[in-house]
């Protein structure tokens, strides 16, 4: 049944994990431990392996086990959902690894996201690049039938997407653009075509990415970077008024923490625009906003952040066929190559987009 130790990836310090033997965790009893099938590599866990960002521990750094996009099957239930009967062993689910406590002001007043007492799963407290891992059964959702681990282990980045596409509010029409075609940026390519746009124009910097992008729904594919690109567009602003007839985009969502990228959104957005920033920006990176025409033209500016109340809907959408999940799932490894994964995740070698770690 459940042994009593497992196999893990435990991180000390930035390129310091080591792949240990460690006690299957105890669950409390209004926790649940599942069996991890499935974990999707992030780009904050390569910032936190290379040291390029600290964890949210209290000392920035380990032991912990990363690992926050996961799926897998329930293999014990705690005493609370048992008697609930909300989950059974063998149940198979996803996990929203941001676990809000629910009762501090501000989850009180719905903002779970920026919740004070949260605990984050692979960031602030033990993850999923383990056998095993616990989770607080407030947090974990069923998978119907028909989605795979791996799609569900897809369910935590299309829930930020999901919110990111909730505030840019597209309209029947719209002519939207997105900026960086990474896993998330594709699917926000999906959602929004699918949630009516009319034009979709993708900004890139890989021809490769950019034709995922256009079998997933974008119209346009502009690189920005590559004069060998049948795409290239060195200049964006000019080539989006060209595509507009010159009324510049009614949507535009920043899914890269690229400033120029930022910086862009504000010059390509045009009247009653709505402007959505969704990557991660340097901790001192600054965008600067043309104040007057930004008023002129009446915009809206919105950050997005993380993915509250979203996760029903991202189910759903990789559920009823919105987003291909597994198309975006380039690269697959054992458990044991993990470090693998992490380096193909950082260089980008054979073109990826999401890695994860799969267990059998
Ligand atoms: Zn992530
Ligand atoms: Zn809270």
């Amino acid at each position: 049944m459940i042994p009593a130790t497992m196999k893990a990836w435990v991180f000390y310090e930035p390129e310091v994990m080591k792949f240990e033997e460690v006690p299957v965790p105890e669950i409390a009893d209004d926790e649940l431990l599942i069996r991890v099938r499935a974990c999707g590599i992030c780009g904050s866990d390569v910032a936190y392996y290379w040291g390029l960002s600290p964890l949210e521990t209290p000392t920035g750094k380990g032991p912990l086990i990363l690992g926050h996009e996961f799926s897998g099957e329930v293999v014990k239930v705690g005493k609370v959902p048992a008697e609930r009967k909300l989950f059974s062993v063998g149940d198979r689910v996803t996990v929203n690894p941001v676990q809000y406590c629910n009762a501090c002001e501000v989850c009180y007043r719905g903002f779970v996201n920026l919740c004070e007492n949260k605990k984050v799963l692979g960031v602030s407290a033990n993850g999923a690049f383990a056998e095993y891992v616990v989770s607080h059964y407030t947090h974990v959702y069923r998978l119907p039938e028909h989605v795979s681990f791996k799609a569900g282990a897809f369910v935590e980045p299309l829930a930020n997407a999901v919110y990111g596409v909730k505030n840019l509010q597209v309209g029947l029409g719209d002519t939207v653009v997105v900026f960086g075609p990474g896993a998330i940026g594709l699917s926000v390519v999906s959602l929004v075509k699918r949630s009516g746009a009319g034009k979709v124009i993708l900004v890139g910097t890989q021809d490769f990415r950019l034709e995922v992008g256009k079998a997933m729904g974008a119209d346009e594919l502009l690189n920005v970077r590559d004069a060998s690109s049948p795409y290239y567009a060195p200049n964006v602003v000019e080539r989006i008024s060209h595509l507009t007839g010159g009324r510049m985009a009614d949507r535009v969502i920043v899914v890269t923490g690229s400033k120029e990228a930022m910086q862009l959104a504000l010059e390509v957005s045009g009247r009653r625009s709505n402007i959505v920033y969704f990557g991660l920006p340097g901790a001192k990176d600054v965008i600067e906003v043309p104040a007057l025409p930004s008023i002129f033209w009446d915009k809206n500016i919105r950050f997005s952040w993380l993915a509250p109340f979203t996760w029903v809907e991202a189910i759903q959408s990789i559920a009823g066929g919105l987003v291909d999940a597994e198309r975006l799932v380039t690269h697959v490894f054992p458990l044991e190559k993990l470090m693998e994964g992490l380096q193909v995740a950082r260089e980008k070698k054979g073109n990826p987009l999401k890695v994860m770690v799969v267990m059998e």
